[in-house]
């Protein structure tokens, strides 16, 4: 655990999303949307269509699948999970992903984080 991945202060709010300032002094702002996107859990990577199913469900009626919906998304619930990662349950009733502060870290947008990393060899 480094100090850009540990959480030094966050601030919820169910319909924007949650703001984290970070142990090295880094500020992100994480909207819903983008949470719900970024979902780790195995139905949603499955969703996304990154890499081979584990979890096939061979004849499932379309309407019980949990859809993805990228608009409209507010949290219900944000509730930590031991002193490593946070559960959020969104409007949508989707509540299995479990973010660690290392995933919510990659998650940051910001200019600086947009930035392409220097390679390292
Ligand atoms: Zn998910
Ligand atoms: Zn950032």
């Amino acid at each position: 655990m480094t100090a850009a991945s540990t959480a030094s202060e966050v601030n919820v709010s169910l319909s924007e999303g949650v703001d984290i300032l970070w142990q090295d002094g880094h500020r992100s702002h994480l909207n819903v949307r983008s949470l719900r996107q970024a979902c780790p859990c195995a139905t949603c990577n499955d969703l996304h269509g990154t890499g081979e199913s584990l979890l096939k469900q061979p004849s499932a009626p379309s309407t019980a699948l949990p859809m993805f919906k990228p608009t409209g998304a507010t949290l219900l619930a944000v509730e930590p999970v031991g002193r490593y990662a946070l559960r959020f349950t969104f409007s949508d009733g989707h509540n299995t992903g479990i973010y660690t502060w290392e995933h919510l870290r990659r998650l940051c947008s910001c200019a600086e984080c947009a930035a392409p990393k220097p390679k390292r060899d």
